[in-house]
């Protein structure tokens, strides 16, 4: 018999489903053979990565324990899992210490023993396939996913029967009726499980994957993505729809050639922003905003030290000509690949092992201009052209006269009027 829970028949707008997540252990529990790795800790991490994967289902999900250093018993952690739709425990594997195996690597889901009297074994086993042949498959594990089944080796509830739960967690939701299972994520005592493992970014990959198994499992569809476009009516005349699907009720109508903006995308359909309902984009086409072009930016500069140097289109002498560059050109480099350049202004690549790198001569700082003023102290003073008593006289100054000089070379001060220059040893400076 196979349980059909009431949100399986009412993707939409039903009954929300509701799962327990547990992270294995708390504190710094199971170091793996990667230094910094511990069981309890990458769990954590996964289970709450878990928790916002699922939520972006509209799946409403709950920890058992609020923090990684809060410690709870085990069946009471599968107990607490009361009212919900799915209970699962988080784990990476180690090997037996009498049994070493550091090859292991295989995803052990932990399932619930076959039960006659309820379908919630049906569905741990049923999903733990599921959960892993897509923990196998993130992973990449080199040994297939085990569905593991272990019971207690003493009657736990007393019924007479031997068919109690060894693990604790599952001893606990199965007395609770909930569905449960305990997912082994490999072996941290396999070195490349367990450096996969370590990388938050994979922890996050997994989670997605183990939510959209899950939510395939129960039926449920993805929340709809959240999204600012804009499109552009492709088809003669489109029907706004009271919701996402040709069998909702008529909203409205677009022509040929309308731009609208899309707020919200859900199978094909996309909720346009103005409230008024959703369309087809089936028959809508995106229209993108121009971009701006992005100036590239200079990582160097190089010159050219071979007297030709061809530019190609791609990495390599195999690729066409484009153009050349001649000896001491200067151009700027934004991307470097296997000691090829690409040219700043796209024209393609060169060959690095023409060029030298440019350094920018270091202009030395700018002068202050000078600004002082003088007093002539010869009868008469020649003014001219230029810094030097070979240069055209232009004009003369009488004693006493006081100018302000701008400019100072060689002993000769230019004159802040523009007349010229005049020599500095018949002046004194005046403070
Ligand atoms: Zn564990």
């Amino acid at each position: 018999m196979f349980y059909m829970p009431p949100y399986q028949s009412k993707p939409k707008g039903g009954l929300k489903m509701k799962v327990m997540l547990d992270a294995g252990h708390y504190g710094k529990h199971n170091k793996g053979v990667v230094s910094g790795y511990y069981e309890s800790v990458q769990m954590w991490k996964l289970h709450k990565f878990l928790k916002s994967a699922l939520e972006g289902y509209g799946i409403k999900v709950d920890i058992t324990r609020k923090t990684l250093e809060e410690d709870m018993h085990v069946e009471l952690r599968g107990r607490a899992a009361q009212g919900y739709d799915l209970f699962l425990s988080l784990h990476s594997n180690s090997y037996d210490s009498s049994n070493p195996d550091p090859e292991a690597d295989a995803p052990y889901m932990c399932v619930l023993q076959d039960l006659s009297w309820t379908s919630i074994d049906d569905i741990s086993k049923g999903l733990g396939h599921k959960l892993g042949e897509t923990i196998q498959n993130t992973i990449g594990t080199k040994q297939k996913y085990k569905i593991y089944q272990r019971k207690a080796d003493k009657d736990r509830d007393n019924n007479g029967i031997m068919d109690d739960e060894f693990y604790g967690v599952l001893k606990g939701c199965r007395i609770v009726g909930v569905p449960g299972l305990i997912l082994e994520h490999s072996f941290h005592s396999n070195e490349r499980a367990c450096k996969w493992l370590l990388n938050d970014n994979n922890l996050k990959t997994l989670a997605e994957a183990e939510a959209r198994t899950i939510a395939e499992y129960f039926g449920i569809i993805k929340l709809p993505e959240k999204v600012s476009k804009k499109f552009k009516v492709t088809a003669l005349a489109l029907t706004i729809r009271k919701g996402a699907g040709a069998n909702n009720g008529v909203a409205g109508y677009l022509v040929k050639g309308q731009i609208v903006d899309v707020c919200e995308i859900s199978d094909g359909w996309g909720r346009l922003a103005d409230g008024r309902g959703w369309i087809g984009l089936s028959a809508t086409e995106e229209v993108k905003e121009a971009k701006p072009i992005a100036i590239p930016f200079v990582q160097k500069k190089v010159k050219v030290t071979a007297s030709v140097l061809n530019i190609r289109k791609g990495v390599g002498i195999s690729y066409s000509k484009t153009g050349v560059l001649r000896k001491d050109e200067v151009v700027a480099i934004v991307e470097e690949k296997d000691n090829w350049g690409k040219l700043s202004d796209g024209r393609g690549w060169i060959g690095l092992a023409y060029t030298e790198v440019f350094k920018q001569e270091t202009k030395p700082a700018e002068q202050p201009p000078v600004q002082k003023k003088v007093k002539v102290t010869a009868s008469a003073l020649n003014v001219r052209k230029g810094a030097g008593s070979s240069h055209e006289v232009v004009g003369w100054l009488k004693k006493g006269d006081i100018v302000t000089i701008i400019d100072e070379k060689d002993g000769w001060g230019r004159l802040i009027d523009g007349r010229g220059w005049i020599g500095l040893k018949y002046t004194k400076e005046v403070k």
